[in-house]
């Protein structure tokens, strides 16, 4: 016998990654050099000098054994030491690296925190569109009832008052992504301090606490001097997802933590519950390597530049060509709106001219489009044509 669950989540691809095959495919019978695949979030800057100067070092000076074996369960002291470092100093609390749980990126500090929350078949984790669509994987594989809050399609903020009334006693946690991924919005001081004030509310309404997962693999990748305000200063019982797969540009090494601050109601219980649910999910001992080349590189930032300047020439190439964009302010995506209204057709149409964009339902946002814009910038130049033809041939 066979989990059917399991079954049609294997069975069954993404809209992006089925796009990304269907890219694969093109690009054998046109030549790679003429598709044109905004679908996936693969950073394009390298990873930083340091990084890379990190893992030779260590792999030259370390003892085989030292850097490939086990650590702790929860990652090394030193690794939480120089994480719990970097966020104090720039945040100005006083962390300990036992509020740190070392894990194998995002996905893995989501799925460990969805599963120490998630108590019984009623439990309800709510995310907030455009959303990051593995939220609802993860929270209904584990058991949830995972709950999506309609957009706030003018400025992708948060929409309060339709959050206000998905809200319920048996709502666990609330999941925040900024910057976000689609849309490269950052959420305002005044969004973070609007949801802690209504957490707060709805939390003493019910009796327990809501807690806030703010996932951010993304808190670096920032623009125009955009301040990503630091949730647990605003609402205590805030629970950190980070990941260095895109701050890093280290996706494929499966590398990132989970910060459960202390200070949160049931901090301790909640951390150990996290662990718990890592343990149950085979996520301890993150990867030793990364975990040593992390002691070392917990400060380095990402080198913007690219990003920035393929920001900029996609915004404005596309603009000027009539699409309305959302302007982003971080991550590495663009939100088009759809011209007619309705990405599932756009997306469609748009392979005529081997344009390769996603379909905003899938993020919750039925009217738009993603855009990765972390592609080679000669790849955006030569794309404009493209846009430009689909979008008059679209219009008649
Ligand atoms: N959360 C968001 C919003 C993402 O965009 C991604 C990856 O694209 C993840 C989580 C998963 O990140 P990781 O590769 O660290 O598991």
């Amino acid at each position: 016998m066979i989990n059917d669950t399991m079954y049609a989540l294997g069975a069954n691809r993404s809209v992006i990654r089925d796009l990304f095959e269907y890219g694969n495919e093109r690009a054998k019978a046109v030549g790679r050099e003429n598709i044109y695949d905004f679908s996936l979030g693969n950073p394009s800057v390298p990873a930083p000098k340091a990084v890379n100067e990190a893992i030779l070092d260590i792999v030259s000076s370390v003892p085989s054994v030292a850097i490939h074996g086990y650590t702790s369960a929860q990652g090394s002291e030193k690794t939480r030491a120089a994480i719990v470092n970097d966020l104090n100093n720039r945040f100005g609390t006083s962390y300990t690296p036992a509020e740190i749980y070392i894990t194998c990126g995002a996905a893995a500090s989501l799925i460990s925190v969805l599963r120490a929350l998630i108590t019984g078949n009623d439990t309800e984790i709510l995310g907030i569109a455009p959303y990051f669509p593995e939220y609802r994987c993860f929270t209904e594989a584990n058991g949830g009832i995972f709950k999506l809050v309609p957009a706030d399609e003018k400025n992708f903020q948060i929409d309060f008052a339709a959050l206000d009334t998905y809200i319920t006693e048996n709502t666990a946690a609330v999941i925040i992504n900024s910057p976000n991924n689609p849309s490269g919005t950052v959420y305002s001081e005044e969004t973070i301090k609007k949801l802690s004030a209504l957490l707060q509310e709805k939390s003493a309404q019910y009796g327990h606490a809501i807690y806030l997962i703010s996932d951010e693999p993304y808190r670096e990748l920032v623009y125009d001097g955009a301040a990503v305000p630091f949730p647990p200063l605003y609402y205590k019982n805030t629970v950190i997802c980070y990941s260095y797969s895109k701050s890093l540009s280290l996706p494929g090494e499966r590398i990132g933590y989970i910060l459960v601050p202390q200070t949160a109601i049931n901090g301790a219980q909640l951390y150990a519950a996290a662990a718990g649910a890592a343990r149950a999910s085979g996520y301890v001992c993150a990867p030793s390597l990364l975990q040593q080349v992390i002691e070392r590189c917990a400060d380095v930032r990402p080198d913007l530049t690219e990003y920035i300047e393929n920001r900029d020439l996609l915004y404005k190439a596309l603009t000027k060509i009539g699409y309305k964009c959302v302007y982003p302010k971080g991550a590495f995506y663009m939100f088009m709106e759809a011209p007619g209204g309705d990405g599932n057709k756009f997306s469609e149409f748009a392979k005529k001219y081997d344009l390769l964009l996603v379909p905003g339902e899938s993020f919750g946002c039925k009217r738009f489009l993603r855009i990765s814009y972390c592609v080679s910038q000669e790849m955006i130049k030569k794309s404009i044509p493209a846009f430009k033809k689909a979008f008059e041939e679209f219009h008649g």
